[in-house]
């Protein structure tokens, strides 16, 4: 392709909305438009990039046994309330003003729709069926680019079995696949477990890249390969004291000691030995929380003992609920009324500090054996940077994730649902065994520029690059150098070799590296006279910034060199 004749519109400025380095990147390179917000054009060099993701996905998608579908984007609102899931979508989905229409956010529907009446015994499966097509999600703030969109291209499959170990097979044959497809498009991932949250199923799993400019926390961990979304992550903490010598209960001032910090350093001891007690209302029922020191409560995890509806108590009712205001409540004496929970750290924990649930007064010595009644212990903490990992042998950072793909193990939420059954080896009517498992297309090139750019511009890897090579004649107007330009643009080009030829007369030497650069294939090769009057072309990596020259009979090798390697 000559730059002379294509459209690439390369641009200094960015809107000021763009913060994120693959927005302003897609943006200054002409990947994309926004038409508005959460919309985009995909631009040439933006969509060939799109089109090799999509072939990637295909291929690794295929080699599991996959069966590329095209399903309508446009679906009658009845298939989705069979699922109940109009109400589970919410203000998320679309909704069509002139029929009882929307516009599909996910598949799950009109694939068991089209399972139900086909896929009716145990022979003909296991099936993986997928698709790559548009998406619509009213997603409530669009930004960081085509990271959030509100129309996207999902690669979603589902599979069908007949057993759970089934299921489970079709499962791991796509994290395989998954696997495979990131490592190809030049991303470095984590694989999180991940709470299914509103899809339902028994299991599922989150591919992560690693970006400041993602929205999820995560723990990780290199030596060990840990990983999970900082919503479910644990790592191995000690355990609160349980001493020996167990004093009585007793009263003590402290006045103005609000926080956990101020109380322990009243009292001269170690915040381990205060249990900071947090109160939550689940529905009317009020619910309190013991925390070791200054642990932060996950409230994921406890949204998983308790629901989704669980809330905190606000200000004005504690007084009412305990006797106290937030820094001087506590579990002591409060049984009759609340359920009563504890993090494991605490568990049997004695010779604590808590609220005595009148103003400014703590207990000392509170034995949770011998003081109160816990109704369970559970895990509720939120991990923290430089614990260790749950086997000990490592240590957690947290780092900033943007989820590239998700895989979860529906089982028969949406089989029941839709009445989609087949018959079993014994002859018995069963619902389908179900998974379903997306990837975001725009997402992977973003997340291939967040994870490869400098100041300059993008950084192609060899897998996704939107050419193979850029081919820059430094000058247009010298006759050598435009006709060994030209020669080198046609050899390529017939070697099969992808070529961004920047032919262009009016531009200067400067623009045309910068641009090079902005643009970012991943070999550039300079034309230029100098270099020719010694019989020489330079090239230069874009990745590492490596410059290096060939002479002129050995330019065609080393370049088939570099894009083949
Ligand atoms: P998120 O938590 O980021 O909203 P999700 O859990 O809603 O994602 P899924 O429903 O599992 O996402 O969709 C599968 C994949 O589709 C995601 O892993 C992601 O790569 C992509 N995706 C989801 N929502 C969007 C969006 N609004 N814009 C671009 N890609 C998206
Ligand atoms: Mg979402």
């Amino acid at each position: 392709m000559r730059l002379s004749k294509g459209f690439f519109p390369t641009v200094k400025e960015v809107p000021s909305d763009a913060v994120i380095p693959s927005h302003q990147l897609m943006i200054r390179a002409g990947l994309m438009r926004q038409l508005a917000a959460g919309i985009f054009s995909f631009l040439p060099i933006g969509y060939s990039v799109m089109k090799k993701v999509m072939q990637i996905i295909r291929e690794e998608m295929d080699a599991i046994g996959g069966q590329e579908f095209h399903l309508p984007a446009l679906n009658p609102i009845e298939l989705w309330e069979e699922t109940d899931r109009v109400k589970a979508f919410g203000d998320i989905m679309f909704h069509i003003k002139n029929r009882a229409m929307v516009l599909a956010p996910t598949h799950e529907e009109v694939i068991t729709n089209i399972a139900k009446d086909h896929v009716k015994t145990y022979k003909v499966m296991p099936q993986i069926w997928y698709q790559i097509q548009t998406k619509f999600r009213n997603e409530p703030r669009p930004k960081s680019g085509v990271l959030r969109g509100r129309q996207f291209t999902m690669k979603d499959s589902y599979s069908m079995d007949a057993t759970w170990q089934g299921l489970d097979k079709s499962y791991d044959l796509h994290a395989e696949a998954y696997k495979k497809i990131y490592t190809r498009c030049g991303l470095s991932f984590h694989i999180v477990g991940a709470s299914s949250g509103a899809m339902g199923g028994s299991g599922s799993q989150e591919f992560m890249v690693e970006s400041n400019a993602g929205e999820d926390n995560l723990a990780v961990c290199t030596e060990t390969g840990y990983a999970a979304n900082v919503e479910i992550a644990t790592s191995l903490v000690p355990n609160a004291e349980r001493f020996s010598t167990n004093d009585a209960l007793q009263d003590v001032h402290t006045p103005m000691c609000k926080s956990i910090d101020e109380v322990a350093s009243f009292l001269n001891l170690p915040t381990t030995r205060c249990a900071k007690s947090l109160i939550f209302m689940n529905d009317k029922q009020p619910v309190l929380v013991l925390m070791l020191g200054n642990d932060q409560l996950n409230e994921t995890k406890l949204q998983t003992v308790f629901g989704q509806d669980i809330r905190p108590a606000q200000a004005d009712e504690l007084p009412q609920l305990t006797g106290a205001d937030a820094g001087s409540i506590g579990p002591v004496g409060l049984e009759s009324n609340f359920t009563i929970v504890a993090d494991k750290r605490l568990e049997n924990a004695n010779g604590l500090v808590c609220g005595a649930n009148k103003n400014d007064y703590h207990l000392l010595n509170l034995d949770l054996q011998r003081d109160v009644s816990i109704n369970s212990y559970h895990d509720f903490r939120m991990v923290e940077e430089g614990e260790p990992t749950p086997d000990g042998k490592g240590t957690l950072r947290i780092v900033k994730g943007i989820e590239v793909g998700h895989i979860f193990k529906l089982g028969t939420k949406y089989s029941s649902a839709m009445k989609a059954n087949f018959l079993d080896e014994q002859g018995k009517e069963n619902p389908l065994i179900m998974g379903s498992y997306g990837i975001g297309v725009e997402r992977i090139v973003a997340c291939h520029i967040e994870q490869h750019h400098d100041e300059y511009g993008i950084q192609w890897q060899k897998g996704i690059a939107p050419y193979d090579v850029h081919l820059i004649c430094v000058n247009m107007n010298s006759d050598v150098v435009k006709k060994k330009s030209e020669e080198l643009y046609a050899e390529l080009t017939a070697k099969g070799i992808s070529v961004l030829f920047d032919d262009r007369t009016d531009a200067s030497a400067g623009f045309k590296f910068k641009d090079a650069d902005l643009l970012g294939m991943p070999l550039q090769v300079i034309v230029g006279e100098k270099n020719l009057k010694n019989n020489e072309i330079e090239l230069k990596e874009r990745n590492s910034g490596k410059r290096w020259n060939a002479s002129v009979e050995n330019i065609i090798n080393e370049v088939v060199n570099f894009v083949k390697s």
